[in-house]
């Protein structure tokens, strides 16, 4: 599932690729991505004529801005988008076309079906569901290490599934909470309201510093992802821990080791993570 780092570069891909481009009309091959409104009529009828104007991100969340509306698309496990001439061939798996009026044409192309899309007039998607239930960005001046604090202090819970919650910080997800959690020493299933003032602030420098990297990483690949059909977006910062269960680790050589916790696939480094719940 990409994450906040492959969303961002998904969006400023876009943002090259799109912006100024009029949609002739929408063509749905597959309704139920479609979540708002309800009747894929409107959704057609809406968005013809529009002008892309812009690209937004919030989260995980693409938001296509075009001069009456914002389209709010989440990518899911398999969501992608890529631009084509419309003359190209397309597959079974592409459930959502956006006709240009120049001849080409932006797809959306998902395997499991599981993206969805909410069209909202523009300035009401912040304000409704999914985006009103979002917390704050990692990057705004928001997500400070007090509030932070304040959230992990108010629950029991163990740390990786608080940070996977959207509600409280946005954006991340299996692959960057591991890494951050590596990077600040913290063992996953530490209860939240067990890490210290010292670890908190560890842990908040981390997740910055780790999706900071990988919005950078993201971006010098941009180019080389323009032309290919469908895989903007896709791109691997070095990992420290995610994807590395028996390999070594990389700061004091013990083998990283793999668990589930909260039904996620969990990798961390038994030395330097240590579990120590008070
Ligand atoms: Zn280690």
């Amino acid at each position: 599932m990409p994450e906040l780092p492959e969303v961002e570069t998904i969006r400023r891909t876009l943002q090259e690729l799109v912006v100024g481009k009029t949609i002739q009309h929408v063509t749905v091959y597959w309704s139920k991505i479609i979540k708002k409104p309800i009747e894929v009529e409107q959704f057609n009828d809406a968005l013809a004529g529009e002008t892309i104007t812009d690209i937004n991100r919030r989260g995980k969340f693409l938001i296509i801005n075009t001069t009456t509306f914002a389209l709010v698309s989440h990518l899911r496990m398999e969501g992608k988008y890529g631009l084509f001439k419309s003359s190209e061939p397309f597959d079974k798996h592409t459930h959502v076309i956006f006709h240009f009026t120049d001849g080409t044409e932006l797809r959306y192309r998902d395997v499991r079906k599981f993206g969805t899309m909410h069209l909202f007039l523009k300035g009401e998607e912040n304000t409704n569901l999914p985006l009103s239930q979002l917390g704050p960005e990692p990057f705004s001046a928001n997500f400070t290490k007090k509030y932070l604090q304040e959230k992990l202090k108010k629950t029991e819970r163990k740390i990786k599934p608080v940070l996977l919650d959207q509600t409280i910080v946005t954006g991340l997800g299996n692959i960057y909470v591991d890494e951050a959690l590596f990077r600040a020493k913290i063992h996953p299933e530490r209860k939240a309201n067990t890490l210290s003032s010292r670890e908190i602030t560890e842990l908040h420098r981390e997740i910055i510093n780790t999706l900071t990297e990988a919005v950078e990483k993201g971006g010098s690949t941009i180019r080389s992802y323009v032309n290919s059909q469908g895989q903007i977006g896709m791109f691997q910062l070095q990992l420290f821990a995610y994807g590395r269960k028996g390999e070594e680790c990389k700061r004091c050589g013990t083998p990283i080791e793999k668990i589930v916790t909260g039904g996620r696939g969990t990798h961390f480094c038994p030395k330097c993570q240590k579990t120590k719940n008070k």
